[in-house]
């Protein structure tokens, strides 16, 4: 069961803890648990531990996904987002422009899909990238036209209007939160460009009907790795720029705080959550992190013995 002293300092976070959901068997693997974590000395990339190892302790884990339940803030921001991707984020970052005190919360601890991304954004409507790859004179309008042909009824023309003409604003925004674009054209068809190209032809804007439509223009942006890693996914700078700037202005992040409901008021606005929240204090926080950090790649490797016959 939480201590006092945890409880408190949940408290002191600004939580409103409800309920104390650990039973004592749960509360029995923590203790083995963290015990077994220790002995390992497992640091927050958990570089030193086996594949057998980790995956032990992510079943373990599984058994145990929270400690408490909390609800509303004590604190009430002005504004909660549910998901620390780059959805989440931007949609943050523009909340606490508009003046308005915003709280972010992630059931792991922010990146999500984003992180794991390839990083490209599709802009155009004549971008600085474009320019200087000598794409200068796209358009919104005839990026628009090629969208429209590729897209079908999927977006409305409104949503579609509107996504072109701020295309170029999108990037500079972007670039304003940290984020690196480059205009250095990839001279072959990909599908995903190798880390010395940032800018490609990402759909089929050179092939027949869209090109009878839209003077074709290369508008995959790849971000550019923050340092020199020679990745070429470059989802997390992309995130981690974003992520920073928000930290930066001042919007609060709390991880590992999975969202169970959203509370509905008596005309059945979103009127707050509930969700369940991992004590950053807790030892089993930091695994947590390390854990869920390397969880696609443990997922893939898991694959890959399932796939290998035994010799
Ligand atoms: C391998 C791969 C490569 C890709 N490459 C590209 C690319 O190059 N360009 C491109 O445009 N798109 C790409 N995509 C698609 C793109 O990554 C996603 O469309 C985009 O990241 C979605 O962003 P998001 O913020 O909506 O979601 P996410 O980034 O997935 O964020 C959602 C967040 O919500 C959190 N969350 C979910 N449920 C809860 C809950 N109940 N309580 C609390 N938190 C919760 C999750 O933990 C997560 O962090 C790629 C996708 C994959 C898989």
């Amino acid at each position: 069961m939480l201590s006092r002293s945890q409880i408190d300092s949940f408290h002191e976070r600004g939580y409103l803890v409800v309920q104390n959901l650990l039973s004592p068997h749960e509360t029995d693997i923590l203790d083995e648990w963290t015990t077994e974590v220790f002995r390992h000395g497992c640091d927050e990339d958990s570089g030193m531990m086996s594949y057998e190892e980790i995956n032990g302790l992510v079943h373990w884990a599984s058994s145990l996904k929270t400690i408490i339940e909390a609800s509303f803030m004590c604190t009430k921001p002005d504004v909660i987002v549910v998901g620390a991707g780059l959805a989440g984020m931007s949609a943050a970052i523009a909340a606490a422009a508009q003046g308005a005190s915003v709280v972010v919360i992630d059931r792991g601890h922010g990146g999500g899909t984003s992180a794991v991304s390839g990083g490209v954004v599709y802009a155009g409507g004549g971008t600085r990238q474009q320019a200087i790859a000598g794409y200068g004179d796209d358009s919104p309008e005839n990026m628009c036209r090629y969208l429209a042909l590729e897209v079908g009824s999927a977006v409305s023309d409104a949503t579609l209007s509107t996504f072109c003409r701020e295309s170029v604003h999108m990037i500079e925004w972007l670039e304003s939160l940290g984020a690196k674009f480059e205009g250095t054209l990839c001279p072959f068809r990909t599908s995903f460009p190798t880390s010395q190209y940032s800018l490609y032809f990402s759909g089929n804007e050179k092939a027949r009907p869209f090109s009878d439509v839209a003077r074709p223009a290369p508008r995959g942006h790849r971000a550019v790795a923050a340092h020199q890693s020679g990745m070429s996914m470059t989802g997390r700078d992309l995130w981690q720029a974003v992520f920073e700037s928000a930290l930066h202005i001042g919007i609060k992040f709390h991880a590992a705080s999975w969202v169970q409901e959203l509370r509905l008021d008596t005309r059945g606005a979103v009127g707050g959550i509930r969700f369940r929240v991992m004590s950053p204090d807790a030892p089993l926080f930091r695994v947590h992190k390390a854990l869920t950090r390397n969880a696609a790649e443990l997922h893939a490797m898991q694959k890959t013995k399932k796939c290998t016959p035994e010799p």
